[in-house]
């Protein structure tokens, strides 16, 4: 362990709080334009914990002592998962270093690649062709303070094998004998083996992110990881894992397992009809599981007093979030669509019986 809980990201210059500048990709001063490399680090001879230790670690970790800011002397009152946050009230960046150090080190990050100020045209191109958002939604509607989090993701790599059958039939010629018709249906029972390896897939394990924003963030390009370095952190919100592999690993397998099955329902039961699965014994086998930092952008968009959650991946820029219903349009928007059908059908009722 460290001996200085806190660390600084202060400008060697002149004192001002540095942050990390993604399109630098260099630690710079706000005030007076310094720059700091992030240099390549060594390759780690440190051990690596396993998997199975991070969990343990995380369920004995004691709770975090009351910080003093290192450079205003202020108590700073963080969450037990905080790891890296700007003061309230110097905005010094800091980072408690005993949340990223030890068994519970992460074993990668992947650093913010885009920046904030491209946000507001990204979420403007995201409600572009929404037929169904209020029209007011474009002068009325405003964007909270955006926030760059590090969230703390167990990463996955794993097979899934087993066997899946299927039921399926085809239908034959139809012939006339008497007064009935008949039609050949055969029915086929469809198995398949199944062995897939899946990689890189990301579940997030901190407790306050949206699971589901979280999955739809994704997907990250997990070559640009990098070894951790506090430094990424600098000018960021970043959060330890709460949430065990073990916790998580529940939503992945189920993902893998809905995936695999329904890639061999396709590759399996093309040309029949009346398909549905039968048995699925499908088991995932997992191989390996990784504790990285990824990157996104998080923020609120307020209109007529709710507010909406948003989330930006911040290497790649895709935007998502949840858009405010409006009945009135919606209304209007069936109505126009119900009529256009409606008429439809009245001028082919038309055609076919009065014509
Ligand atoms: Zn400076
Ligand atoms: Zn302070």
């Amino acid at each position: 362990m460290e001996t200085n809980p806190i660390l600084e990201q202060k400008c060697p210059a002149c004192g001002a709080p540095m942050i990390y500048n993604p399109t630098l990709n260099k630690l710079e001063c706000e005030f007076c334009g310094t720059t700091v490399d992030i240099p390549a680090q060594a390759i780690q001879e440190e051990p690596k914990p396993s998997r199975k230790e991070k969990d343990e670690a995380l369920n004995q970790m004691e709770p975090l002592p009351v910080y003093n800011c290192v450079s205003c002397g202020a108590e700073v009152l963080v969450s037990q998962e905080t790891g890296a946050l700007t003061c309230p009230y110097c905005r010094n960046n800091i980072v408690l270093t005993q949340q990223f150090s030890g068994t519970i080190k992460p074993d990668g990050i992947v650093p913010f690649k885009i920046t904030p100020d491209s946000l507001p045209q990204a979420v403007n191109d995201f409600y572009k062709d929404k037929p169904l958002l209020s029209k007011s939604f474009f002068s009325d509607s405003t964007m909270s303070k955006i926030t760059g989090v590090y969230v703390p993701f167990w990463v996955f790599d794993c097979d899934v094998s087993g066997e899946v059958t299927f039921n399926g039939s085809k239908t034959g010629g139809s012939y006339r004998r008497g007064d009935y018709i008949y039609t050949d249906v055969k029915h086929y029972s469809l198995e398949r083996n199944v062995s897939m390896s899946f990689a890189d897939l990301a579940v997030d394990a901190s407790k306050k992110m949206d699971d589901a924003l979280m999955d739809s963030v994704a997907p990250f390009n997990l070559k640009e990881c990098k070894p951790f370095d506090v430094r990424y952190l600098a000018g960021y919100v970043a959060d330890r894992f709460d949430q065990t592999s073990k916790e998580v690993q529940e939503r992945n397998d189920k993902r893998v397992t809905s995936t695999a099955s329904s890639l061999a329902m396709s590759h399996t039961t093309s040309g029949f009809e009346n398909v549905s699965m039968r048995q699925n014994g499908l088991k995932p086998i997992m191989k390996q599981a990784k504790y990285i930092l990824l990157p996104i952008y998080v923020f609120k968009i307020g209109f007529e007093g709710k507010d909406y959650d948003f989330a930006v991946n911040g290497q790649t820029g895709k935007v998502v979030g949840t858009l405010p219903r409006d009945t009135r349009v919606e209304a209007k928007y069936f109505f126009k669509y119900f009529l256009i059908g409606f008429l439809f059908v009245a001028i082919l009722i038309f055609v076919f019986f009065v014509w």
